[in-house]
Order: structure tokens, then C-alpha cells, then sequence
């Protein structure tokens, strides 16, 4: 079983609207300390998550500018690449998975995406900003660096968004027409990206870009649990410790987080 490094990074710089994902590296380790005492890091299917050399923790990304911080981004995902490791990055704003994305590709190639999110961020550009956290899938497609993105739990789409999705031959599970965990199954090495917003605000509401009628946790875990494939890195992002007055939302990207290193495992 391969080590899963957890890598923070605390950026928030391209982030619209508003700030306060940069502490989320931050408030999911005091997470995870909590859930030692009041439960367990043992996942549904029974993996102990604490068992010796499963988990890593690889500290946090330097964060500086824009530009240096998605090279320290890429250094850091590609050090634990090299390492034999499979990583997570514990976000931050979602345009970190753009630069993550590139030093997958370069050190393993191609992989396709499993993306949960209210939004399909792929504007070409947004508010003037090309790394804009509404971007990221767009710069992935026209670097080549992925193959299928599935996207589930959509509902904040208008027509350049639309047309972005067929240009890419993007996959969308929207909440409009959802009908239950699609049951997924990929060829390629699998990236996982889960936007905390992809939930429905009834269960997370600490997040910058609340869009009620979404996923539940429970339509995330039997996602992951049902899906088919060959995990080998992911992010967890747009948790907004600054909104989550009652911190029930760092209670539910902890379960993710957990459920989600069982996949990868
Ligand atoms: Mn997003
Ligand atoms: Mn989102």
C-alpha cells in the first residue's frame, strides 16, 4: 500500500468574491485531531487511516506571490510524486489545481478528473484573471494535461460555461437532472477533486460561494465508494474556516477527506 502524503496549501490569492480559504490547511488538521478523540480515523470500509506509514504529513506549501506559489505548488506535488507517493492538497482555493494538475502530468501523464463542485470552473478567464479559482479545468484542457473531467453536482451554469462543457466533451452529473452516485469507472490514473461547495450549504455552509440545492455527504461518500479506478492524487478545497461559525463544515471535509483517502489507498 502506497504512502499518501498530506500536502497544505494555504493560498487564497485567487480567489473571487471572497477570502478565507487560505486557513483551511489549518482548521482540517485541528479537525483531524479532534476526530482521534470523538471518533476515529478509520474509514466506512474499515482501512485504519493511522496505521503505520499510510498517512504522511508533508506541512504546507510556501505561499508568496501568485506565480511562486504555483511553481512551490508544482515542486512540492512533484517531490511526492517522485517519493512514490500518492498526495492530497489540502486547499486553499480551487485554482491551486491547476498547478497541481501540471506536475501530475508531468510525472505520470494524463489522468482523468472526478470532480465535485456547484460550479464547472471553466471560464477561459475570469474577472481579468486566467488562474482565477473559476478556471483551473480550462487551463488543464488547453494544456492537455487531463483526459475525462467528471463533474458532479452542478447547478451554477450559464451559456460560455455550457459551451466550454461541450467543447471539452466534459461529463456532467448536474443537480437538475440527478438521479442518484453515478457509478464511475476510469482507464486512466485518477485525480480527485473535491470542492467543499459541491455540497449542499445545509451540510457545508463554510464556504465562499454557498449554491443551495446540492449534493448531500452522503451522494459524495457513495460516489467515491461505488467509483472504479486507480487513485493517485486529489485536493480538498474552498473550505472557508472564516464561514463555518459553528465549524460543522471542518466536521464534513474531515469525513470526505477520510473516505476519500480509502479510495486512494
Ligand atoms: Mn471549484
Ligand atoms: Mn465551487
Amino acid at each position: 500500500m502506497a504512502s499518501i502524503a498530506l500536502l497544505g496549501i494555504p493560498y487564497d490569492g485567487d480567489s473571487s468574491y471572497r477570502r478565507g480559504a487560505a486557513g483551511g490547511p489549518a482548521a482540517i488538521r485541528a479537525e483531524i485531531t479532534r476526530v482521534r478523540q470523538y471518533s476515529s480515523m478509520t474509514t466506512e470500509g474499515g482501512l485504519d487511516l493511522d496505521r503505520p506509514g499510510l498517512l504522511i504529513e508533508s506541512g504546507d506549501v510556501p505561499v508568496t506571490d501568485p506565480e511562486g506559489t504555483r511553481q512551490a505548488i508544482g515542486t512540492a506535488i512533484g517531490r511526492e510524486l517522485h517519493a512514490g507517493h500518492r498526495v492530497v492538497a489540502l486547499g486553499g482555493d480551487h485554482s491551486i489545481t491547476y498547478p497541481i494538475l501540471h506536475a501530475v502530468h508531468h510525472t505520470l501523464g494524463r489522468v482523468d478528473v472526478l470532480h465535485f463542485d456547484a460550479h464547472p470552473d471553466l471560464y477561459p478567464v475570469f474577472e481579468g484573471n486566467r488562474y482565477s479559482h473559476a478556471c483551473p479545468f480550462a487551463r488543464s484542457f488547453e494544456d492537455g494535461l487531463i483526459g475525462r473531467l467528471v463533474q458532479v453536482g452542478i447547478r451554477s451554469q450559464n451559456p460560455t460555461l455550457r459551451a466550454m462543457a461541450e467543447r471539452y466533451n466534459v461529463e456532467q452529473f448536474t443537480m437538475r437532472e440527478w438521479a442518484g452516485p453515478p457509478r464511475l469507472s476510469f482507464e486512466r490514473p485518477v485525480y480527485i477533486s473535491l470542492d467543499l461547495d459541491g455540497l449542499d450549504p445545509a451540510f457545508a455552509p463554510g464556504v465562499s460561494h454557498p449554491e443551495p440545492g446540492g449534493l448531500s455527504v452522503r451522494d459524495v461518500i457513495a460516489t467515491l465508494q461505488k467509483m472504479e479506478g486507480r487513485v493517485v492524487a486529489g485536493d480538498l478545497v474552498e473550505y472557508n474556516p472564516d464561514a463555518d461559525a459553528t465549524g460543522g463544515t471542518g466536521v464534513v471535509a474531515v469525513k470526505l477527506l477520510k473516505e476519500m483517502l480509502h479510495t486512494m489507498a
